[in-house]
């Protein structure tokens, strides 16, 4: 039997309606994959798609097997999201159909079970942009999902939203197909996500397609630049992921630094804490792994709990930008101090 991703439903909706719906979400990964949206934007989906080339297949289809081992690693059923899920569209429908404001070249939209890339964004000038990317939005399509449905007692409508993805966790007025609302753990969330990411280079450079990049970062130009650039930056050289060969130096980094260095600070505390049962950082960070596919918080919030005291857990919550990061970790080094000083 074909593995099949596994949401859980909360909310107003008996069983029968409950496994209905379970059933339309499993579909999305066979036949009518743009649920979430209108029919107009359904339409300009299909009429401006890119067509993706062997490469990207092949991105697509690494991305599947190395997300599937970890899942399976996690005693997860792992599933394959089929390449007809992915869509690369041209800059300005792209914009349109995702309404994303930031510069994000890749979105999920993980009720659903779709991907959207800006065709600009992936473009050739960064060749290990599209690998590193695909695996990051497939990671967020297989995290723990669970969505709220509530039938409108005079229409009989039922109304689904995201209610849960990964450690992450939407606020109740959360009901766009849009990004951009407000997420509890979305910091921790995209933490866990760019952690496993940065490990993934590695697997990717083993690639013979990759060949050439591999060789070309291990020679002693591109590791001159990497020195440099890191130097520049204030940053270890393996937050670099690729360098080019021009004069603007071009790279390539691991993206969000500043929810990682939360997290790393917060598995540091956790692994002093808790060193007999945990001989190295590798297993706090499976620990919280775990609940990233689980959907189970209650390990992660216990081991928070013990380290940072009662309100470590809310406040690592928080985090959901660059500027509250920073704060973040200065709240949770002063309860660190003061639990280490009553103790
Ligand atoms: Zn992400």
């Amino acid at each position: 039997m074909e593995q099949r991703p596994s949401w859980r439903i909360v909310g107003s909706v008996d069983n029968e309606t409950e496994e209905e719906l379970k059933k339309e979400f499993s579909n999305s990964l066979e036949e009518d994959d743009l649920l979430v949206f209108s029919k107009e934007d359904q339409e300009l989906i299909r009429t401006n798609e890119v067509p993706k080339t062997e490469m990207q297949e092949r991105a697509i289809e690494i991305a599947n097997e190395e997300s599937n081992k970890l899942m399976v690693g996690m005693g997860i059923s792992p599933y394959i999201i089929p390449s007809k899920n992915i869509h690369i569209l041209p800059h300005d429908i792209y914009i349109k159909i995702t309404g994303t404001a930031k510069n994000e070249i890749g979105i999920s939209y993980p009720m659903d079970q779709n991907i959207f890339f800006d065709e600009e964004g992936i473009g050739s000038s960064y060749p290990l942009k599209f690998w590193t990317n695909i695996f990051h939005e497939i990671l967020h399509l297989k995290a723990h999902i669970s969505v709220h449905a509530v039938i409108e007692k005079e229409t009989g409508d039922i109304h689904i939203s995201e209610y849960r993805s990964g450690v992450s966790i939407n606020s109740p007025q959360f009901k766009d197909k849009k990004k951009d609302s407000y997420r509890y753990f979305l910091g921790l969330h995209e933490a866990i996500i760019t952690d496993i990411e940065k490990k993934y280079t590695a697997t990717l450079l083993d690639l013979p397609e990759l060949q050439e990049q591999k060789d070309w970062l291990a020679s002693e130009e591109a590791k001159s630049i990497k020195k440099d650039l890191a130097h520049k930056h204030h940053i270890s050289e393996d937050e670099i992921i690729w360098v080019s060969k021009d004069k603007d130096i071009n790279a390539q980094y691991v993206s969000y630094p500043y929810f990682r260095d939360v997290f790393y600070y917060v598995v540091q505390e956790i692994q002093e804490q808790f060193k007999d049962q945990f001989p190295n950082g590798e297993f706090i960070k499976k620990e919280f792994i775990k609940s990233y596919f689980t959907g189970q918080l209650l390990p992660i919030a216990r081991l928070m709990t013990d380290t940072f005291g009662k309100q470590g857990f809310r406040i690592l919550g928080s985090m959901k930008d660059e500027e509250s990061a920073i704060h973040v970790k200065k709240l949770l080094q002063r309860t660190r101090m003061e639990i280490e000083k009553n103790s």
